[in-house]
């Protein structure tokens, strides 16, 4: 027995109208596509198969750092991966096996964490995340429900000699995308930050980047969405479509069918078993992270904090501090390692005077979508005429939407896009 289609977006005459375009997933991805495509005068659905944000989009590090907006496939991470795989409390964690998925994505990955390819996919994503955080300052100053949106820069902290070698030359690098930074001195860094009361070296500011409370960054989205009609449906999930010579006609969900003209692919990680319906075989794996917070301590830092060689990170909400931390690469798994979690405070109370006790009991894990390449997805499906994705986020999910959701409605109104889609575009992966 056939569903009913479900039409559901007023028009202006009372009417319902089917959408111009239905998105998948209303992570921080897909409501910024949502509010970027509403803006050009598009009727919007979004659909997603829990609560807004309900994804990793929820309790990230909220950074809006184009410092550190780097592909996950770096020169080097080929050879750190397999050491990392021996050490279940490293920051950056694979666990062995033998899955073909993963050995798949293992080889894609070290493949492209050569040189030339880092030199050609980091400047594009840099520059993504760089115009996106002047869109979500923009976003700030308008009138509209707060979250948090702070541009006091990032300090890196180091401890070593070579971590600060590295940091130095890192920075020194994104200078050239022109991301500034100043260096600083272990006294300067004490005394901006008296909550780094560890032994430390240096620290190098990135002084134009900012931080933001990651829900309500996504609450803050779906806000300025509905204000221009984008309809948010959820608790719906899509299992599957209805597609006829490369078109899809209508999503499917348990509630009944969603017809739109085109249709947005923007469900974080877990686009690739939705993609495997339709058609795609995205290189998909999860990079599972943890954030716990404490309560606003006596000593509270004015901008966020990376630990360098500790790989945690540290950021300063009005009531509240983030720690957040680890990458494991995983499949669909979002159970909390405590073992993994400890290990993140720990590594934060070595170099910080934290408050005794955590905010709450329950740590929070989310899952980063990584495509093996460690680059997003932005463009047209390469199997499809009227789909396009948004996936892949990976680290940079938050500090790319705003661009992500431009370079995607440019390229599906056929204009000259803002940022060169090459790097991005889809077909390098499916
Ligand atoms: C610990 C940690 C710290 C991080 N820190 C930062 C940071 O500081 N800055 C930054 O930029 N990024 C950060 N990230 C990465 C960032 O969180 C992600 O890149 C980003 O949230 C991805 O957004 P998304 O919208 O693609 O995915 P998600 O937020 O996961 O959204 C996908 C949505 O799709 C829905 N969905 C899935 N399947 C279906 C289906 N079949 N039908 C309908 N709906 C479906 C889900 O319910 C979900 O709501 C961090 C991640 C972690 C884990």
């Amino acid at each position: 027995m056939s569903t009913p289609t479900q039409n559901p977006l007023p028009g202006p005459d009372g009417s319902v109208a089917r959408a111009h375009v239905a998105i998948i997933g209303a992570g921080v991805i897909g409501l910024a596509c949502a509010l970027e495509l509403a803006r050009r005068g598009k009727r919007i659905l979004v659909v997603d198969r829990g609560e807004a944000g309900c994804g990793a989009s929820f309790g990230n590090a909220g950074w809006l750092t184009p410092s550190l907006a780097f592909p996950l496939a770096q020169p080097g991470y080929a050879f750190k991966a397999l050491k990392w795989m021996m050490d279940p409390e490293s920051p950056f964690y694979i666990r062995p096996s033998l899955d073909p998925a993963l050995l798949r994505w293992v080889s894609i990955f070290a493949f492209s964490s050569r040189r030339s390819k880092f030199t050609v996919n980091a400047p594009a994503l840099v520059g993504l995340c760089r115009w996106s955080t002047d869109a979500w300052e923009a976003i700030a100053a308008a009138p509209g429900p707060d979250f948090g949106f702070a541009r006091r820069g990032l300090l890196v902290v180091l401890e070593t000699p070579h971590g600060l070698e590295t940091a130095r030359k890192a920075a020194a690098y994104v200078e050239t995308l022109g991301i500034p930074h100043e260096l600083w001195d272990s006294d300067r860094v004490r005394s901006e930050e008296p909550i780094v009361t560890g032994n430390q070296i240096g620290g190098i500011l990135y002084t134009r980047d900012a931080h933001c409370v990651p829900n309500l960054a996504v609450a803050r989205l779906r806000h300025e969405a509905e204000k221009l009609g984008v309809r948010v449906l959820e608790n719906r999930e899509v299992t599957g479509a209805t597609i006829t010579h490369g078109r899809i006609s209508a999503l499917r969900t348990p509630q009944g069918a969603i017809e739109a003209d085109q249709f947005v692919l923007a469900a974080g990680y877990w686009s690739a078993d939705l993609g495997r319906e339709l058609g795609l075989r995205l290189p998909m794996r999860a990079a599972k992270g943890y954030s716990l917070q404490f309560a606003r301590g006596a000593v509270h830092p004015t901008r966020s904090i990376s630990l360098g060689e500790r790989k945690v990170t540290v950021t300063p909400h009005a009531e509240r501090l983030r720690l957040a931390g680890t990458l494991e690469i995983v499949g669909n798994d979002s159970s909390i390692n405590e073992r993994r979690v400890n290990a993140i405070e720990r590594g934060a109370r070595g170099l910080l005077t934290l408050p005794n006790e955590r905010a709450e009991a329950k740590p929070w894990a989310g899952l980063r979508p990584c495509l093996a390449d460690g680059m997003p997805a932005i463009g047209p499906s390469p199997k499809h005429r009227n789909l396009w994705l948004a996936v892949g986020h990976q680290m940079t999910g938050l500090k790319c939407a705003p661009g992500t959701a431009r370079l995607l409605a440019e390229l599906m109104a056929g204009e000259k896009p803002t940022f060169d889609p090459r790097p991005f575009a889809p077909e390098r992966c499916c």
